[in-house]
């Protein structure tokens, strides 16, 4: 498959929106997710990612052939048997992947049935998409949790493979709209960590009031063997997760420009 054709997602479940709206493809669904977004969560992972993160945890969710054909209206359904659950928790709906943003018209839908039944909804997204075609998605939901795998150019391309300019596109996007947003930002040793690197996306995210705060993840290898299975090289074998210093050295370089940290 191209890589223009996986970029845009015409792929899936048809050319019209109408049709891709009304059909998507699910890797897995977690019914009681806690890190996802706040309180208890019904977390749809979609199947499909174009990029090609070297410390991707769940790589079997990146063909997007894989997974099956689900309705939104079916998903509903399944969110539904556990609002209490949801409601108690102060939790909801995440949508994540997989790259959700892949089937952008999709999880518009899907997240706009959910609020109409009271549902708070999150999109966890790396932000590679088209800025127009993601901004239904994007208003669909209460939160977003945007992913910036580097603000370096050179090094976002060698992690993910891809370009990050949409998804700064999209960050400013939330922040014209007044979107609630967390960043998550994976910390690996000898990649992501450089101090400008850090500093950069500290300065970039400082500027934005609507981000509530930065997720510092410590890179692990908790995938390492799913790569194995599938048949793929992991690059990051010999890469260890970053030290307690380190971390607090990134998360001090945001707390000094006035950003929340955990
Ligand atoms: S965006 Fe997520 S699913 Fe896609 S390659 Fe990166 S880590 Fe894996």
């Amino acid at each position: 498959m191209s890589f223009s054709a996986l970029s845009t997602g015409t792929h899936f479940m048809g050319t019209r929106p109408e049709e891709r709206a009304a059909k998507g493809r699910l890797h897995s669904i977690e019914t009681c997710g806690t890190v996802d977004g706040p309180g208890v969560r019904f977390v749809v992972f979609l199947q499909g990612c174009a990029l090609r993160c070297l410390y991707c945890h769940n790589p079997d969710s990146r063909d997007p052939r894989g997974g099956r054909p689900v309705t939104p209206e079916e998903l509903l359904a399944q969110a539904n048997k556990y609002r209490s659950f949801m409601a108690k928790s102060g939790g909801g709906v995440t949508v994540t992947g997989g790259e959700p943003l892949l089937q952008p018209e999709f999880v518009a839908r899907f997240l706009n049935l959910c609020k109409a039944e009271g549902l708070h909804t999150a999109l966890d997204t790396s932000g590679f998409c088209e800025l127009e075609r993601a901004k239904p998605a994007l208003e669909a939901a209460d939160l977003v949790l945007l992913d910036i795998k580097s603000m370096d150019a050179e090094t976002h391309r060698r992690v993910t493979g891809v370009p990050r300019d949409s998804t700064l596109a999209i960050a400013r996007y939330l922040h014209e709209i007044g979107k609630r947003t967390w960043i998550r930002f994976v910390l690996v040793p000898g990649l992501t960590d450089a101090p400008a690197n850090v500093t950069a996306l500290a300065e970039f995210v400082s500027g934005f009031n609507n981000i509530e705060k930065v997720q510092l993840l410590p890179f692990h290898k908790m995938g390492e063997k799913k790569w194995e299975k599938l048949g793929l090289r992991y690059e990051l074998g010999s890469t260890r997760p970053p030290s307690p210093i380190e971390l607090e050295r990134a998360a001090a370089a945001f707390r000094s420009r006035g950003v929340i940290v955990e």
